[in-house]
């Protein structure tokens, strides 16, 4: 059985832990490897080599360690076809989706290369008599991130893309569902010319997410997954002392106006709410539109477009979306399909016992459509993170925009409408991190910053752009003074600028 190693020190190696994990094919539903699960003292080892390499890497100037920033960049295009296939191979979105997942991330390499421009202070002269103040942003040390399954490329690289970038050295502990690629990236990184330790990968689970948040060389844990897990992750990762971002789960919404562009909005949330299975935080898989007649007619397109899709196996360059990541997953999702059915939610199509011929034993599921779901359903509150679109009518848009304000998470949501002042009054005032204005899926480009509110996001400062930059760097101010000849008082009163 091919098996998964850890990546500490420049080298793939085996450490010392005993446990493994089954690394399945989606499409097959065969166990394809196992990757190796590591203990505290893996986590120390890795530890080890980052605190070894840091003070030499944050030493380094900014241009140069942005030149390997680039030369990475380069290896991620050219090598992008071996990531997407292996991503696939163990993820299941289909392809061209997992190069999406590759390019997302590699926009966030583009963007730390810009890190010598991102690092410069601020500077005053003359702040006072003879004296200047300066600030500087100065790397943490040795930073850790914990990522999900959903996004094995996109997510790390807008950890370690600029972490690495500030000067800080990196472990990441992906998640034990796809490993491969992070292991892949962090070869490539080496090959980009980042020394040994620079970038470190431990496998794990709890244990070592566990080891890294009680870790006292760890400075830093950036930390993308379920909420309940995120608010874990917070809570303990600060009590010990370090920064914590954590991201969580998602339940976002697409509230439709009856001027919206109908044939574009069912285009836009077709794929929103079924691409990649619906395993996005950003997928949208609740429909709100207002007034009768708008939700009739949505309805009735959305059943067609939703007839239409094709579901196939990752490779499959005419399937819409492919597998999800495990049988449980599936089993997840099902059983809160039977519980929307069972809270009185209208099932229009049901993807519950799909199998797909000559792949019977793959992870697949169907599209599932609700009408007339309810917001005090379960099935409503819970995030579901599968094939299933939810409609939750709303009589005026007041009562449709309350929906994403009210609830629980505030990742993302979207407004489609022709109504520039509708829009901008939604954008202004809705209870939500990333809002898209006729865009269904809002991710930030890698300049802004990336985050949700509520319990999408515990911790203050958010993923990439300027604010990634903020949250691997600390400032430190100087204010200066030179001699200058003469002599000063000696003062018992704070200095003020009276
Ligand atoms: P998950 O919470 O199960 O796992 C995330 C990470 O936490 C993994 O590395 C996993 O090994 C680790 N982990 C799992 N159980 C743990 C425990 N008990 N203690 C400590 N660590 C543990 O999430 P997932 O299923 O891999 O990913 C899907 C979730 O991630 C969804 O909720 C989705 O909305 C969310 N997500 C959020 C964002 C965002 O930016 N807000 C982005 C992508 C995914």
């Amino acid at each position: 059985m091919r098996e998964i190693l850890h990546f500490v020190n420049g080298e793939r190696v085996a450490l010392t832990g005993q446990r493994r994990s089954d690394i399945f094919n989606p499409n097959t539903g065969q166990v394809q490897a196992q990757a190796a699960l590591g203990t505290a003292d893996d986590l120390g080892t890795a530890v080890a080599a980052a605190r070894a390499a840091q003070p030499g890497w944050a030493a380094t100037n900014p241009q140069k360690r942005a030149r390997v920033l680039f030369n990475f960049k380069q290896l991620l295009e050219d090598n992008m076809d071996e990531l997407a296939e292996l991503l696939s191979s163990e993820h299941g979105k289909v392809v061209a989706d997992s190069r999406g997942d590759v390019q997302r991330g590699l926009e966030v390499i583009e963007f730390a290369c810009g890190i010598p421009h991102l690092l410069k202070g601020e500077y005053t002269e003359n702040a006072g008599g003879g004296i200047d103040v300066y600030s500087m942003r100065q790397p943490l040390g040795v930073c850790a991130g914990i990522t999900p399954f959903n996004f094995p490329a996109m997510i790390p690289m807008w950890m370690f893309g600029v972490a690495i970038a500030c000067g800080n050295t990196f472990i990441l502990k992906p998640s034990e569902k796809d490993p491969s690629v992070p292991v892949r990236l962090a070869e490539l990184m080496m090959e980009a010319g980042a020394p040994a330790g620079v970038l470190n990968v431990v496998h794990g689970d709890k244990e070592v997410v566990d080891a890294i948040l009680h870790h006292p060389d760890i400075s830093a844990v950036s930390f993308v997954g379920s909420s309940d897990i995120a608010q874990y992750v917070y809570a303990t990762g600060t009590a010990n002392g370090k920064r914590v971002q954590a991201m969580g789960g998602a339940k976002n919404h697409g509230i439709i106006l009856p001027d919206a562009d109908m044939e574009q909005t069912v285009k836009d949330m077709v794929g929103a709410a079924y691409g990649s299975a619906g395993e996005r935080c950003m997928a949208l898989p609740v429909a709100v539109p207002v007034g009768k007649k708008t939700a009739d007619t949505f309805v009735e397109m959305m059943t067609e477009e939703v007839g239409k899709l094709n579901i196939g196996v990752s490779t499959d360059p005419d399937a819409h979306y492919g597998p999800v990541v495990s049988a449980a997953h599936r089993q997840r999702i099902e059983q809160y399909i039977a519980m929307g059915v069972e809270e009185g939610a209208s099932l229009l199509i049901d993807g519950r016992g799909m199998t797909l011929q000559g792949h019977e034993e793959g992870f697949f599921i169907g599209p599932s459509l609700f009408d007339n779901v309810k917001p005090d359903m379960q099935s409503y509150r819970d995030e579901i993170f599968g094939p299933v679109l939810q409609v939750v009518r709303a009589e005026t848009a007041e009562e449709a925009i309350a929906l994403p304000s009210n609830h629980q998470y505030g990742n993302g949501v979207a407004i489609f409408t022709r109504d520039g002042n509708a829009a901008r009054e939604f954008a202004r005032n809705v209870n939500v991190g990333m809002v898209g204005i006729n865009v269904p899926i809002p991710v930030p480009v890698s300049y802004h910053t990336f985050g949700g509110w509520k319990r999408s996001a515990f911790g203050d400062i958010n993923q990439h752009g300027p604010e990634g930059v903020r949250f691997w760097t600390k400032v430190k101010t100087v204010t200066q003074r030179w001699p200058s000849g003469s002599v000063s008082d000696q003062s018992f009163i704070i200095p003020t600028m009276q």
